[in-house]
């Protein structure tokens, strides 16, 4: 079952940069920063009420965020959907011929499982499952 936007990720050039900016929007400071090795990346969390923003800076130019951001430039890279059963809602959604760009949940941010569909599935709209780890 699907809960809620957990958190909406931002693909940015430079963390440090934009943690200023963002704290001046937001009105907080220190956000919650960590590198996810799993994804090449580091990434902030800025709260906003239930959900929260999630910056995401690449520590590799062969990751996904650098080759989105050649692309695309900096901007939106995808929602997060929160689940209750990852592995369930990837065998229900896999029913419905969404396709995953991972089939199997890795580790993502926050102490959340998390898993990726195809935005060629989601009329392009990268959408993130995740789940928190037990
Ligand atoms: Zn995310």
């Amino acid at each position: 079952m699907i809960k809620k936007i957990n958190h909406i990720g931002v693909a940015v050039k430079s963390l440090g940069l934009s943690s200023d900016l963002f704290s001046k929007l937001f009105e907080q400071t220190n956000p919650q920063t960590e590198e996810v090795l799993e994804q090449k990346a580091t990434i902030a969390f800025y709260p906003v009420g239930e959900s929260s923003i999630e910056l995401i800076e690449s520590t590799s130019s062969d990751s996904s965020i650098s080759k989105f951001i050649e692309k695309r430039g900096e901007g939106i890279h995808h929602i997060c959907l929160e689940v209750d059963d990852i592995k369930a809602e990837i065998v229900r959604l896999k029913n419905h011929q969404f396709q995953f760009v991972d089939d199997v949940p890795t580790k993502g941010g926050d102490g959340y499982w998390v898993a990726f569909l195809h935005p060629k599935s989601t009329n392009g709209v990268l959408i993130e499952l995740c789940e928190k780890m037990k």
